[in-house]
């Protein structure tokens, strides 16, 4: 492909999703880099901005960012590695445009060398907080994405280095987003330099059975969809096999070769609905036989990366097993873009009204209605990293400490005894005050002396981390008793006196026990103490004295107040009288003909149930079972009610099928709730939802939302429910 061609194929694709984009502002960024990187050439000899303009490709591509993503994608080497300036970039484009492209070389600065997992988890998370516009992190992956894409013209040595730091930070991090296509690919090519053979190994050896592979692919899609089309259920199946670097660590994992690795299948099933979900994991396990312990309901428990789907694995026909993965379109759609599918929806999004399907970035912007986007991702940010700040040690450890946070902090972080004997700092080589606040990436010393005084209280208002903070609380606890017991009293005299309460109260003999255990200490003594190193405060203590003061004055006084009784008395009204109608939707209501029925959402009735109608105002009448709490004979006899309440009958037969609620009392196991669905699958229930609630006490409750022909139906499926071990009651809740 030319250049020209590239260039065209890239406003293609984003015409494709974002016509309205800027493509004077892209082209005019195409032309500003190729003649920045003029004459350079990348490894294969061909022109430098052939990469840039890849990056850009994949930007839009894989990810389908804005104008300013892409005009960076495009400039995004160019103050590393060309003459031009942020300003300069700044001017021309925009500054947006121009602090995207310097976080992109930032971070392509930072070096790593492979260190133990607690240390890249740090790495990698600061390399998120470093960009401080979450567009910066999706570039250079993309960027990075492309490197790996052509290192075959790299060195062997920079292959593996390169490939390593991918495996390590890159995957993880377009995991950490929710980005599955790219982590794989990116896993992919990594392997391809770290484990050549075995990567040669698995694409040969799956090569070359790919035809018997596809067609054992296909009976399954088929027999699966035969079963939902039967059932009505709007779906969508995909079949894949396992990628490369997923079937190396089940070999690694397994200790076996890849002939003796069996599940390299999966399926994708794309349903419209929740409920849709439950519906095809019954059709699934009615179908196939489930393997135990591979059942993960990631829809009722999101991964924290926001991931939804019900995963399965089952036992195919010929022993060979596979993976099935079941979400709604919204699911799927986050699952392989992630972040970038929120960032996406948060920009074109606004106002379409179609908040409610994305729950994680509806979470997030819970308190911030109306949030533009670089609200947006700040809160992403924070939401991930609770505000933190990375900073390195001399050697090269990453810290993560709050934002906002001090070498005090620092120092407590590395160990009490750095804290306890500090007497300086110096953050990147410059001496500093205690209370500087450190930035990402600095590289933060601490200057301890043995004849050090120990922190002083001040450090208590200057740290921002409370590991520094109780570490400080601590030391003056044990360094300085007696004058805690000093200072304590006589704080908490001056808060008594401030607030009106004479010692003589407190320290009655009557009463201080009392108040001592309203603040839970043993004696007056001990909460000195604890006041004067700052372990509780006088405030604290004194207004729940206050408060225990006041109650058992009040309790004196209720005392001598006599109870009065007043006594209501409630009408009878006189039954509604009965007359014969019509059937409306199933039901028939005496007396009335077409009147609008409705069946009561608290206990939802189906054909077979003893029912009851009540007049609504303007509703029409809606339909009850006899034994709802709601038309008790109390309510039915109530005086606001009287007259309402009108006799109702199920009409003839019809194919009707009414939604209904069924709760499921469990002892927890696993696999229960594939069990369940299996149950409702062979029932010909349909699902319309599932909700699971665990209490404390092992327990496991299920609310199972439905919709049955009739009460036969209904004893069926309840049976079957029954049949399941661990079920300890079925019941119809109602009220
Ligand atoms: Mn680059």
């Amino acid at each position: 492909m030319t250049l020209d061609e590239q260039y065209e194929l890239l406003e293609k694709t984003i015409r494709a999703y974002n016509p309205a984009a800027d493509f004077a502002g892209i082209r005019a960024a195409y032309e500003y880099a190729e003649k920045a990187h003029d004459g350079q050439k990348r490894k294969s000899g061909e022109p430098y901005i052939i990469h840039p303009l890849a990056v850009a490709q994949i930007v839009a591509q894989e990810l389908k960012l804005d104008s300013e993503s892409i005009q960076a994608a495009l400039l995004h080497d160019v103050i590393e590695d060309t003459p031009a300036t942020h300003g300069e970039v700044s001017k021309l484009f925009s500054p947006t445009v121009a602090d995207l492209v310097e976080g992109v070389s930032k971070l392509t600065r930072i070096q790593y060398a492979t260190k133990e997992d607690e240390q890249m988890e740090n790495l990698r998370k600061m390399l998120i907080a470093m960009s401080k516009d979450i567009r910066v992190i999706l570039i250079k992956i993309s960027d990075r994405l492309h490197n790996m894409r052509t290192m075959e013209y790299q060195s062997p040595p920079k292959q593996k280095q390169k490939s390593t730091e991918t495996m390590e930070i890159y995957a993880p991090i377009a995991h950490r987003l929710g980005m599955q296509r790219m982590k794989w690919e990116l896993e992919d090519l990594s392997l391809k330099y770290i484990e050549p053979e075995a990567y040669h190994e698995i694409i040969t050896k799956t090569e070359a059975r790919r035809p018997e592979y596809e067609k054992f692919m296909n009976r399954m899609q088929l027999q699966m969809s035969e079963r939902l089309d039967a059932l009505g259920v709007q779906h969508l199946i995909y079949g894949r096999m396992k990628h490369p670097y997923s079937i190396y660590r089940k070999m690694l994992a397994q200790n076996r070769n890849l002939d003796e690795i069996f599940d390299l299948f999966a399926f994708r099933v794309i349903v419209e609905n929740v409920g849709d979900c439950y519906n095809v994991l019954g059709v699934v396990h009615d179908l196939y036989k489930p393997i135990l312990g591979r059942f993960k309901d990631y829809i009722g428990t999101p991964k924290p990366n926001g991931y939804q789907s019900v995963h399965t694995t089952v036992m195919g026909p010929d022993g060979i097993p596979f993976e099935i993965q079941i979400r709604t379109r919204e699911m799927h759609e986050i699952a392989e873009y992630g972040v970038a599918a929120h960032w996406k929806y948060k920009q074109n999004g606004q106002g379409s009204g179609t908040e409610g399907r994305y729950e994680w970035v509806r979470r997030l912007l819970e308190n911030q209605e109306g949030a533009d986007a670089e609200e947006y991702i700040h809160s992403l940010k924070v939401d991930m990293f609770g505000d933190s700040v990375f900073v390195f040690t001399p050697n090269g450890d990453v810290q993560n400490l709050p934002a906002g946070a001090t070498p005090i902090d620092f120092a407590y972080a590395i160990h009490s005894a750095v804290g306890n004997r500090m007497v300086g700092a110096k953050v990147n080589n410059r001496i500093v005050t205690l209370d500087h606040q450190l930035q990402n990436g600095d590289v933060v010393e601490i200057m301890t002396s043995k004849n050090a005084k120990g922190p002083s209280r001040d450090w208590m208002k200057i740290a921002r981390s409370n590991e520094a903070r109780s570490k400080i609380r601590q030391w003056f606890k044990k360094e300085k008793k007696e004058e805690n017991i000093a200072n304590g009293r006589s704080s908490f005299e001056a808060e008594l006196k401030h607030v009106g309460i004479s010692m003589k109260d407190v320290t009655d003999p009557e009463i201080l026990p009392t108040l001592l255990k309203k603040v839970g200490y043993l004696a007056l003594d001990e909460m000195y103490a604890a006041i004067g190193y700052g372990g509780f405060t006088a405030q604290k203590a004194v207004s729940r004295m206050q408060g225990e003061l006041v109650r058992i004055a009040k309790v004196h006084q209720a005392e001598r107040l006599a109870a009065e009784a007043a006594e209501h008395h409630k009408e009878e009204a006189p039954p509604p009288p009965g007359r014969k109608g019509k059937s409306e939707q199933g039901i028939v209501v005496e007396g009335l003909d077409n009147c609008l029925v409705k069946f009561s959402k608290c206990c939802t009735p189906v054909p077979g149930d003893e029912i009851i109608g009540f007049i609504t105002r303007g509703y029409g009448v809606s339909v009850h079972r006899a034994d709802c709490p709601n038309a008790s004979a109390d309510k039915r006899s109530a005086p606001d009610q009287a007259g309402r309440w009108i006799k109702v009958s199920w009409g003839g037969t019809t194919n009707d099928s009414y939604p209904t609620v069924l709760e499921v009392v469990c002892k927890d196991r696993h696999n229960l709730l594939m069990d369940i669905s299996t149950a409702l699958s062979q029932t010909n229930s349909f699902v319309l939802g599932i909700n699971l609630r665990s209490t404390e006490d092992e327990f496991a409750i299920f609310r199972i939302e439905v919709r049955m022909k009739d009460t036969r139906q209904l004893t069926m499926l309840t049976n079957k429910l029954y049949q399941i071990s661990g079920v300890l009651k079925v019941t119809r809740p109602a009220g």
